[in-house]
């Protein structure tokens, strides 16, 4: 588990700035503004989406809870996503990214 770089910089981002990335997209340092590598898009993605809802479906299916125990534990995991996806980020200069369009 690394936390991303500021391409630009090459600054390290603290745990607490690459969270900051989900609503501030500059550098701490720099200022520069970094976008997610294509790459690193997907890296984020897949693990949300697992975290989201692989556990979810089942917990539903297997343990038939109310909706609303669901939607509590929903935003339980999601939270955990959140948590999760500074470890995967990798920014890269606009420029450099394809299919991004963050
Ligand atoms: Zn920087």
């Amino acid at each position: 588990m690394k936390l991303p770089n500021c391409w630009s910089c090459n600054h390290t981002y603290k745990y607490s700035e690459a969270l900051k990335f989900f609503w501030s997209k500059e550098c701490p340092k720099c200022g520069k503004r970094q976008t997610l590598s294509s790459k690193s898009n997907l890296r984020t993605m897949i693990p949300t989406l697992l975290i989201l809802f692989l556990p979810g479906y089942f917990i539903r299916y297997y343990l038939e809870i109310a909706f609303i125990s669901y939607v509590y534990i929903g935003i339980g995991l999601f939270l955990i996503a959140m948590l999760l996806t500074p470890f995967f980020f990798e920014f890269t200069n606009k420029s450099e990214s394809g299919l991004s369009n963050y």
